[in-house]
């Protein structure tokens, strides 16, 4: 977690964002907290390695609950898959340690107008059902005189995408991130996607898609707001 991050969630009081209600009372309605992923302080005291063992014993338990053979050859391996997919591949984004690396570049171009990378399809997996969310991100911004390649664009957003999330967060984080890589507040991102926790459980509606936004500096203008969505027509 960068500083950024850390100090914004410090600035959130949860008992007041739950304004009385108890968890259950709240229910499928989705809460978001804060900017930064709630993560406990020792989160990365374990390594991934006794993590993995950790998840595969606790979730050989939960299909063991559930009544579930372990000892059938189709159902054995799957504890150890469930923990090294959720360590490895859907939740690797917790850990700052796999973080992209991005390098910037001057602008030599002098590229001065807005870029616009669009349609980036991403898997993320929602924070209070841990089913999928998928869905594309487009993402733009105005150059100060640095620009980033763009397929890290693309893996900015597969990082934050690569935890448990609300889309309001998911929005935000690679939002604010990319203002902080590319020192500039003249960044955009919009998401579109599908939650399965809405379509193929609850409320099973399979039609509706979220959308959320986020228009930094500049781009916190009905111009160029209207400029953005033509660009996302096309
Ligand atoms: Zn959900």
């Amino acid at each position: 977690m960068n500083n950024q991050e850390t100090l914004l969630n410090t600035l959130i009081d949860t008992e007041n964002v739950l304004n009385g209600y108890t968890h259950e009372e709240i229910g499928d309605d989705h809460l978001y907290t804060g900017i930064d992923t709630p993560m406990k302080a020792n989160a990365f005291d374990m390594s991934d390695e006794e993590k993995k063992e950790n998840i595969a014993q606790l979730f050989a338990q939960i299909m063991d609950v559930m009544g579930l053979d372990l000892n059938d050859d189709s159902l054995k391996g799957t504890p150890k898959r469930v923990a090294k997919m959720y360590i490895d591949e859907i939740f690797s984004g917790l850990n700052p340690a796999n973080k992209p690396k991005v390098a910037l570049f001057e602008n030599k171009y002098r590229y001065n107008q807005m870029l616009v990378e669009k349609d980036i399809t991403f898997y993320s997996n929602c924070e209070h059902h841990f089913v999928p969310i998928i869905g594309k991100a487009h993402v733009a911004y105005i150059s100060s005189g640095k620009v980033i390649g763009l397929s890290k664009l693309n893996r900015i957003v597969q990082y934050y995408a690569k935890r448990p999330q609300v889309q309001e967060r998911l929005t935000n984080q690679i939002a604010v991130d990319l203002q902080t890589i590319l020192n500039t507040d003249d960044v955009a991102v919009i998401i579109d996607a599908k939650h399965l926790c809405v379509s193929s459980r609850g409320v099973k509606d399979d039609t509706s898609a979220t959308v959320t936004s986020f228009y930094g500096g500049s781009f916190n203008t009905p111009h160029k707001i209207a400029e953005l969505q033509n660009y996302l027509k096309q």
